[in-house]
């Protein structure tokens, strides 16, 4: 699942880029694109093609089919005799939290794609790495993504709106090559804040984002031999409950993570309702809300991206929010940003 960042022919924007962009200028890009795909009612859900850099050259991702068809097929073996476990049933939620709340819904997005709150740099990293430890590629790819689908949702060239499929939008834009999320001028005009970082750029090098999520898997393994040698009266017993704590809390916990967060992707641009008259199709789906800790809250968030709440109304729970100004009353973040109430009333349906 290496990501290569391929250079750009002479003459391309990197190349000539003199002047540093830097996060105000990309915001200012967006919120001027936010009116250059306005939408009327009826022009909304209408198909749009595959973004423009998916074409008849590009290539299958096998470094990416090949893991997700792989783990996948794994999952039916956990519901075996040998594998199953109540204790790796337990873990689910567990590892739901955090590894999709902390990691991909505090870290990945409401951090580094959003800048919703501030946070020391040992702290940005931890949150960064559990992100890393949901195998859903490495920090800068992921936020390169994600600017690039605020900025364009559900219009050309949205890296997975549901308009071109559902089955698109979920997971099949991933395993074709899509040039435009390669450039590094696309880097450079959209996360060039990620790719100033070292432990950024290091994760983005070859496959170290992949030998982090590797590495992770030893705690687990670990683990699981310490409650084998608890529990089991023998050697095989051991090796089962090894098993157990391996398949659980990695395979089947990283392949739950995968869906509900793709689900906000698919699920959350199709169904559900809407609080906000916002340009796309963004929905808030209670389902993949409760699911992902607060991500499914996905129309509040399209109105009001910056803003670390996704809930808006006093029942729509947000538990990553909920985290979030927990750590904020006892010191460890700050600058927390909350729904810009003034700018919302203008867009409330
Ligand atoms: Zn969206
Ligand atoms: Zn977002």
């Amino acid at each position: 699942m290496a990501t290569d960042v391929k250079q750009d022919a002479p003459g391309s924007e990197s190349e000539n880029t003199k002047v540093a962009h830097g996060q105000n200028e990309q915001r200012d890009q967006q919120a001027k694109d936010l009116h250059a795909h306005a939408d009327s009612a009826d022009t909304r859900a209408a198909r749009v093609p595959r973004p423009e850099m998916v074409d008849e050259k590009s290539r299958i991702i096998w470094e990416y089919v090949i893991p997700v068809v792989a783990f996948h097929l794994l999952i039916p073996l956990m519901f075996t005799s040998y594998f199953f476990s109540w204790w790796g049933v337990l873990f689910l939620p567990i590892g739901n939290y955090i590894f999709t709340s902390m990691g991909i819904g505090a870290g990945y997005h409401r951090l580094l794609t959003h800048r919703g709150f501030d946070c020391p740099k040992w702290f940005e990293y931890t949150l960064a790495t559990l992100g890393v430890c949901s195998l859903q590629d490495s920090p800068a790819r992921w936020v390169l993504v994600h600017r690039i689908h605020h900025q364009h949702s559900d219009h050309q060239p949205d890296p997975h709106t549901p308009r071109v499929s559902a089955f698109w939008s979920h997971m099949g834009w991933m395993f074709i090559e899509n040039r435009a999320l390669s450039k590094i001028s696309a880097y450079d005009r959209y996360c060039r804040d990620l790719m100033q970082d070292k432990y950024y750029m290091w994760l983005q090098k070859g496959i170290n984002w992949v030998l982090v999520y590797a590495v992770h898997t030893i705690p687990f393994t670990i683990a699981g031999v310490i409650a084998g040698l608890m529990f089991a009266s023998s050697t095989a017993g051991v090796v089962q409950i090894t098993a157990q704590f391996f398949f659980w809390g990695v395979i089947m916990r990283t392949v739950y993570t995968w869906h509900v967060t793709w689900a906000i992707n698919s699920a959350a641009h199709m169904w559900g309702y809407r609080n906000y008259e916002t340009r796309e199709d963004s929905r808030n789906n209670w389902i993949f809300a409760l699911l992902t800790n607060g991500e499914g809250w996905h129309n509040n968030h399209h109105a009001d991206p910056r803003s670390a709440q996704h809930g808006h109304r006093w029942w729509e729970v947000d538990v990553t929010y909920l985290s979030l100004a927990f750590l904020e009353k006892i010191g460890l973040i700050s600058n927390l940003a909350r729904p810009n109430n003034k700018a919302l009333d203008r867009k409330a349906i």
